[in-house]
């Protein structure tokens, strides 16, 4: 597969044309930002366990009927992807209370939610993702009720097969975002699934393992990715 030149530059990712109108090549960078771009690092070697987490975890996905974009991984930081239209609605799933849940209605960080929530923002760095209900994404024209109900059945299915495989490698799932893209009309799981895009902890210890480690400063960050990546492949 021939890459093209590059069609968009994001925070972690580019992306490539190909020879195919209908496909392109997502390239992962080791760059990380947190707090809508405002704190700015490198992770050594990010790219390179993000593509492998995410390839992983969508093969195990589409196993079990959750369509997705990617069609097959080219290189350490390559995969070929079936290029959608990315729903501007970022789809976040949680189990655990953690991050914003915790600072917004003033529940401590660990308490386990009595049922799973999903919540959904509008996909929008220049006013900050904030939240939104249906009303806001039906009024936008963001995506239609069916689309919404799509996406928060796969989020809930997402989470039940990704929570049960990592419990068993001994990680909770504390919350994670999804994002989803238009391929033929149909909604298909889209952009990553990786420590930067979930809450991983220890199930033992609670140690984080994902991007909370680089948005507070905890160190350890490289290894703890590469932790994920080694219980979850071996
Ligand atoms: N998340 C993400 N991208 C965002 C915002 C959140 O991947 O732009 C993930 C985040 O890593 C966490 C979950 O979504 O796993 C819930 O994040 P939260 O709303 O608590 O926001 P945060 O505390 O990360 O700002």
């Amino acid at each position: 597969m021939k890459m093209g030149e590059m069609l968009y530059e994001g925070k972690a990712k580019k992306i490539f044309k190909t020879d195919k109108e209908n496909e392109v090549i997502v390239y992962y960078k080791d760059d990380a930002t947190a707090f809508n771009g405002l704190k700015k690092g490198t992770i050594i070697n990010k790219g390179i366990m993000n593509n492998k987490i995410t390839n992983f975890f969508f093969d195990l996905l589409g196993k079990q009927g959750i369509p997705h974009h990617i069609i097959k991984e080219l290189s350490d930081r390559e995969v070929l992807v079936k290029k959608v239209q990315i729903i501007p609605i970022e789809v976040v799933t949680r189990n655990i209370v953690a991050g914003s849940l915790s600072k917004n209605l003033g529940i401590p960080e660990g308490e386990k939610l009595a049922s799973t929530v999903v919540e959904l923002y509008y996909k929008n760095d220049e006013v900050g993702d904030p939240p939104i209900n249906y009303y806001h994404a039906k009024a936008m024209k963001l995506a239609t009720q069916e689309q919404i109900d799509t996406m928060e059945k796969y989020a809930l299915k997402i989470n039940e097969i990704l929570s049960a495989y990592l419990a068993e490698r001994g990680i909770l799932l504390v919350d994670f975002k999804l994002e989803f893209g238009l391929y033929e009309g149909q909604v298909i799981l889209a952009d990553e699934i990786t420590p930067d895009t979930c809450r991983l902890w220890d199930s033992k210890t609670m140690e984080k393992m994902d991007k909370d480690r680089f948005r507070r400063d905890l160190g350890n960050v490289e290894e703890a990715y590469q932790e994920v990546l080694k219980r979850l492949i071996g």
